[in-house]
């Protein structure tokens, strides 16, 4: 090889078709379980197969691709379960973050909520899928101040991202999503901490009750978020009476 500085340049390859993928597989492009074949990605990308290797070496260790035994690469499929789950995480993840961010609003850095009021201004129900997803996204990490629950956060989001296309095309839940945003907001401007975990909470559960029924993993139990406690006060007796005479009414 007379090529200068080979390790470099094959380093900057496997960069450039490792990020390709990553995208398409996150995008939705890929879809799960499709093989990525390493003769072919290599024709497709004009590179010989070392740097599709290391990419899907890369690509592998992060868990987006999974190599069977005959060292056949495919697209990890990711059950519903899964991705219910890491909705779920990602709550408890929003839910550290803003208590955190709130704490240090009270110290003096307002930043966070100017920078959501603007990102909220920017949230139109018009957006196509792609912008309306990063709107979103743009809004929740004005409260996501610690790098540390900022990266997982996001690496939550990329994992369950081309599932959220099904979601992302429902347009009646957008404006009910800059509702929940607005409200959100408002807790955190008035400093009312619990109030603006619960929003946040709700918020988040609504999606992924949204999700989980686009993914058909409705009434799987545990993975369903509990429906708010109704209060125990009413006896079974007169709600039956109630519910009848209700159904007679209207
Ligand atoms: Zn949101």
């Amino acid at each position: 090889m007379t090529e200068p500085f080979p390790e470099v340049s094959r380093q900057t390859l496997a960069d450039r078709v490792y990020s390709q993928l990553r995208d398409s597989i996150i995008n939705g492009k890929l879809d799960d379980g499709t093989e990525l074949n390493q003769v072919e990605l290599a024709e497709q990308f004009g590179v010989s197969r070392v740097p599709v290797r290391e990419a899907l070496r890369r690509l592998q260790a992060e868990n987006l691709v999974v190599a069977n035994p005959y060292q056949r690469h495919v697209v990890r499929t990711v059950s519903p379960e899964d991705v219910v789950e890491m909705v779920e995480l990602r709550e408890e993840l929003e839910v550290f973050a803003l208590r955190k961010a709130m704490r240090r609003m009270r110290a003096g850095h307002q930043e966070a909520a100017a920078a959501a009021e603007d990102a909220l201004a920017r949230q139109s129900v018009k957006l196509r899928g792609e912008q309306w997803l990063a709107a979103d996204h743009e809004f929740h990490r004005q409260f996501h101040a610690s790098p540390v629950v900022a990266a997982l956060i996001d690496d939550l989001r990329q994992r369950v991202h081309r599932y959220f296309q099904v979601v992302v095309a429902d347009t009646q839940r957008r404006s009910q999503v800059i509702e929940e945003h607005r409200a959100l907001l408002d807790a955190i401007e008035a400093d009312d901490e619990d109030r603006a975990v619960a929003l946040l909470r709700a918020h988040v559960r609504h999606t992924r009750a949204l999700l989980a029924h686009y993914l058909g993993h409705d009434g799987e139990g545990p993975a369903e978020p509990a429906p708010p406690a109704a209060p125990p006060e009413r006896p079974v007796v007169r709600r039956r009476a109630r519910s009848s005479a209700k159904e007679r009414g209207s």
